[in-house]
């Protein structure tokens, strides 16, 4: 079987052998062109130590020499060409405590996490398959390479890219590698939060985001974060109540589109705003992220009246991709947004007033007016501001300065 690859690749691989040694495409790369999807970087690996790759390529970037690991820049992409290596023994539950470099192909497979992750490819050699890769992608089954048990005792973090590729690629887990995972799940203590984020992220942007419950199923739910079981609780809750018979959880989130903020707030929105900022804090996400998923979940939460002054209001408490975000999160609610996006649009081409930035009365103007700068300016301008939600014809420099003498007048 002949697979295609980038040209630097195969110019990497060839330049490597010329040498007289060992080289081939390994990992994702091959598993991904396998199923007919692009890969996101072409690795390599061979039986080069570092320090003859570098002598190969003369330039060349030590990414992580430790691991074996060289970067080769070719036509502004960087390649990374990897020593085949044998990993020593686990403490942590993480790292291996050292590695050593080998010869042997079939060694440095062996290290891999999965089978589908152990395949390599050289158009000289064709796929080397030692663990069954080719008929587990075939299954669409995950597996760990060895004992499951043993392997994810190793390194827990290969527990959430267990679940992460079963959600990326469709996939289901091999019962042994299933059950392993609820036994280790213990582990995911050692795992650092950013690592566990990073995977659920993944998985909550994959095409198939229900597999998500599997978190749940295999009782890895406490060690993702302090009360992370609630979501797959509510969830449930949820489907009860609206009646979505024969759905399983979180399959609506596919209709969301493949962002960060929208998917996280999905994936939480039917838990409290507390936990729902609790959890994404816990997990370490970007604070971009925890702002725009909490404004929306908490704007989804609550019924929008379908008229344009309630429109305006919300409009100015949230940027327009929360706003976007929290219709969205309504639909998946069974709510109909029809009327509100109409509104919207109406809102938008008019070019109505919906935040301090498009007042036409600034901080200079009350200065003029004979307003001290001070706690009042803000609280004139949110007032003024107010009045223009209401009704956008009174955004007008002589209108509002008029509203704020009769305000004056009245409080003296
Ligand atoms: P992705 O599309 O997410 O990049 P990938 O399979 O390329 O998928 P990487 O994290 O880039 O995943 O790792 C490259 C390869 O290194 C994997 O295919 C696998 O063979 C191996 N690998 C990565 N992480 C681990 C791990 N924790 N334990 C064992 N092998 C691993
Ligand atoms: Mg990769």
């Amino acid at each position: 079987m002949r697979i295609e690859m980038p040209y630097e690749a195969e110019w990497i691989i060839e330049k490597i052998r010329s040498h007289g040694f060992e080289a081939f495409a390994v990992g994702g790369c091959v598993r991904d062109t396998l199923l007919g999807r692009k890969p996101g970087d072409w690795d390599i690996t061979t039986s080069a130590k570092p320090e003859e790759v570098k002598q190969i390529f003369g330039k060349t970037v030590d990414t992580g020499l430790q691991h074996g690991t060289v970067t080769i820049i070719k036509n502004r992409k960087g390649y990374e060409v990897t020593t085949y290596r044998i990993d020593g023994e686990y403490h942590d539950g993480r790292h291996p405590d050292s590695v050593e470099f080998t010869s042997n192909l079939k060694e440095d497979l062996k290290r891999r996490d999965f089978t589908i992750n152990a395949m390599a490819y050289s158009h000289e050699t064709g796929i080397v398959d030692e663990f069954g890769g080719m008929e587990d992608l075939k299954n669409g089954v995950i597996r760990c390479v060895g004992l499951a048990h043993d392997r994810f005792t190793e390194d827990a973090l290969r527990i959430l890219r267990a679940i992460r590729f079963a959600a990326q690629l469709g996939f289901s887990i091999e019962k042994e590698t299933y059950r392993a995972i609820g036994e280790i799940a213990p582990n995911l203590k050692k795992v650092s939060k950013e690592r566990i984020q990073t995977e659920f992220t993944k998985l909550l942007l994959s095409d198939y985001p229900e597999k998500a419950v599997m978190a749940d199923e295999t009782g890895i739910s406490p060690y993702v974060a302090d009360g992370f079981g609630e979501v797959f609780d509510a969830e449930r809750e949820w489907l009860t109540r609206t009646g979505a018979c024969g759905a399983y959880g979180f399959e609506e989130l596919k209709s969301l589109p493949a962002e960060k903020s929208v998917r996280w707030a999905g994936f939480l929105r039917h838990l409290p705003s507390g936990r729902i900022k609790q959890i994404l804090k816990a997990l370490k996400l970007d604070n971009e992220t925890i702002d725009n998923a909490t404004v929306m979940t908490a704007a989804a939460a609550v019924p929008f009246a379908p008229e344009k002054a309630e429109i305006r209001k919300q409009l100015s408490r949230m940027t327009d991709y929360q706003f976007d975000g929290c219709l969205l999160l309504k639909e998946l609610n069974g709510e109909k947004t029809e009327e509100i996006r109409r509104l919207k649009k109406e809102i938008t081409d008019d070019g109505d007033c919906v935040s301090l930035k498009g007042l036409a009365v600034g901080g200079a103007d009350l200065l003029a007016a004979g307003i001290p700068q001070g706690k009042e300016f803000g609280e004139i301008l949110s007032w003024m501001l107010s009045l223009v939600l209401e009704d956008p014809a009174l955004n007008r420099k002589e209108i509002l300065l008029e509203k704020l003498r009769e305000r004056r007048d009245r409080q003296n």
